[in-house]
């Protein structure tokens, strides 16, 4: 069945490994069973001296391992980069070849989503050449996509996700044209340059909503709205926001049970927890990020948001079988909520080193903590229900945009 789906490849995303041993840190890179036995196998202390009696890989925890095709991980150096980096070459790569690497690391950065009208790529913001958008575009590598998508396949077998029961909107269902023919509207609207990318997105949010109105029979109205220019947010948009920054972008390693939105714990934030934005080395009031200023008409600023935006659009991973059952306007809506997290993790990161405004370097860094923890975080039933009731609010992000 697979097989006979079209590659579906999206236009102005380039990527070539450039070598920067940059993909290789900051992560558990996980091992099959397969990956384990194969590069166990070796003395690695006898092909080179640094190894010598240094344990370099661990067994995952059950919790770790549920619902994954792995059971153990390489143990990163003290510096966070995996050991097998040297001069930043893999040495794994370097001795036995790239089908000797870790399965994971052969795959990285692809990612596949099986959709009924086609298989779509995309890579990850993780990857820098990716972030600056360097090499061959996808477009002219589907020979090569095409193999990467063999090895997706061989290594998740069972990734058929189910878009059966598709909604715009909870209690508003929708087929697979009508979402293909909604994705299309979203992205003109994403690629209208002429606007800011938060009009662009609130003006998606404005045209889901008057396709919901279309929908249930009633006058559609008006259809965007501009952003206002200032706005204050109101006590659940900021416990939201920061109840997200906390598993998007976590100031200390997530243990069992915090790697995911957790509705226990979002109530027990509600009721006792502060809103303050937290990096490793201080915390910031939601108010000292707003102030902070975030640099006008950066090309390459923009550019970069604009093309990861896109690529979430492209790839489906952000609503139904993508993303916890979720309907359209609630999964657009986590982008948009995202968006505004990227922004003020950004400015905490540019404000915690005394600069005067956000630069590119800054952003990059949100970036590729948030695709990390986007790819690894799952939304389980209750918490989905409850992301219905607060992200179906067009005010609040309204609010939250405009806040950002
Ligand atoms: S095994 Fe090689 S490719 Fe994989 S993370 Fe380590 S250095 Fe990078």
């Amino acid at each position: 069945m697979t097989e006979q789906l079209e590659l579906k490849i999206p236009e102005g995303i380039n990527y070539e490994c450039s070598g920067c041993g940059q993909c290789c840190t900051g992560w558990t890179v996980p091992m099959t069973a397969a990956d384990h036995a194969r590069v166990s196998s070796v003395d690695w202390g006898k092909e080179e001296a640094q190894y010598t009696d240094i344990k370099l890989f661990r067994q995952l925890k059950s919790y770790e391992k549920a619902g994954t095709p792995y059971t153990h991980a390489i143990l990163p150096g003290s510096d966070s980069f995996c050991p097998f980096l040297t001069d930043n070459l893999c040495f794994v790569h370097k001795q036995y070849g790239a089908k000797f690497k870790p399965s994971m690391c052969q795959l990285f950065p692809y990612c596949f989503n099986e959709t009924p009208s086609g298989i779509y790529t995309t890579v990850s913001f993780v990857s820098m050449a990716v972030i600056y958008n360097r090499g061959l575009a996808l477009t002219e590598q589907r020979d090569y996509l095409e193999t990467k998508l063999k090895e997706f396949q061989a290594l998740y077998p069972n990734h058929h996700p189910n878009w059966s029961s598709l909604q715009l909107a909870v209690g508003q269902p929708m087929t697979w044209d009508d979402y293909l023919r909604h994705e299309d509207k979203l992205t003109n609207i994403l690629k209208d340059c002429s606007l800011p990318l938060e009009q662009r997105f609130l003006n998606g949010s404005d045209y889901l909503f008057s396709q919901l109105t279309a929908a249930s029979g009633s006058a559609s109205g008006k259809t965007f709205e501009a952003l206002p220019a200032h706005t204050t947010l109101k006590h659940l948009d900021r416990h939201l926001l920061v109840a997200l920054h906390k598993i998007y972008f976590p100031a200390k390693p997530l243990g069992q049970g915090e790697c995911n939105f957790n509705i226990f714990r979002f109530c027990y934030q509600l009721a006792y927890q502060g809103t303050r934005i937290s990096l490793p080395t201080r915390s910031f009031s939601l108010e000292e990020l707003h102030e902070f200023p975030w640099p006008q008409a950066d090309q390459e600023i923009e550019d970069l948001l604009f093309r990861y935006f896109l690529s979430r659009l492209f790839g489906k991973l952000y609503f139904g079988a993508g993303f916890g059952q979720l309907s359209l306007i609630t999964g657009f809506h986590h982008l948009i909520l995202v968006l505004a997290l990227v922004k003020l993790h950004a400015k905490a990161w540019a404000a915690s080193r005394q600069a005067t405004q956000v630069s590119m370097l800054d952003l990059v860094v949100a970036i590729r903590e948030l695709e990390k923890r986007l790819g690894e975080s799952k939304l389980g039933g209750y918490e989905a229900a409850l992301w219905e009731l607060l992200m179906q609010s067009r005010s609040r992000m309204r609010r939250v945009l405009s806040f950002a």
